[in-house]
């Protein structure tokens, strides 16, 4: 397992950006990220195919213990005004979020986290809200309340990564290498449907190879 901090500069602002490997795996790994357009672009930019963020999150739901860890499998996204695109105007069409987060990603943290001595929750509704002051109707039905993980998701998939938030309750120690035995067990090939999530418009002829004339 290796950390670097690679500093990028995007049109979205310069990021340190703290890449993790694993033998031949990388994954960027965010923190409550406050420029997810920055980071996400920084990833594609480094080669990465993955993002893993940890967000701090307060619960909804009273059954959640104080210190566990949540993966969560869908999001309402409350924010205003965030940019939840990269692409602003251009026509691409609507990019399906029926799965929100990485399959495969989640697939990994579920195991990891069972296998592990930390108490974890397979899944969750995960609100994202500008600030936590707020109270989430409960039609919503969220578990978790976090400031991020929103556009972030939307944002790695459209540029064909996989991204999933780690929600934490309570204060946790270091969860690094937790995250490097997730990402031992990733398969080297993606099969997930972020890897492939702008064929349809690569097909139209919307888009060439370049990523970077996507935006
Ligand atoms: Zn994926």
């Amino acid at each position: 397992m290796n950390i670097t901090t690679e500093t990028c500069a995007t049109p979205f602002g310069t990021i340190e950006l703290r890449v993790l490997a694993v033998d031949e795996q990388r994954a960027a790994l965010l923190r409550d990220e406050a420029n997810p357009h920055a980071a996400i672009y920084a990833a594609k930019s480094l080669g990465l195919s993955r993002v893993i963020e940890l967000v701090s999150t307060i619960a909804l739901d009273r059954l959640l213990p104080p210190d566990a860890v949540v993966v969560p499998h869908d999001l309402v996204d409350l924010t205003v005004g965030r940019g939840s695109t990269f692409f602003v105007g251009k026509g691409y069409g609507f990019l399906g979020q029926q799965q929100v987060f990485c399959p495969e990603l989640r697939r990994a943290a579920q195991q990891t986290l069972e296998a592990s001595p930390l108490r974890s929750f397979a899944r969750g509704t995960l609100a994202v809200v500008d600030e936590t002051q707020v109270t989430i109707d409960s039609r919503w039905n969220a578990q978790l309340m976090a400031q991020h993980g929103a556009p972030a998701a939307y944002l790695a998939k459209e540029l064909e990564l996989c991204y999933l938030p780690l929600g934490l309750l309570g204060p946790h120690d270091d969860l690094t290498p937790l995250i490097a035995e997730m990402l031992a067990a990733l398969p080297a090939d993606r099969a997930c449907p972020c890897a492939t999530a702008m064929q349809f418009t690569r097909e139209r002829g919307l888009i060439g190879d370049d990523w970077r004339s996507w935006l």
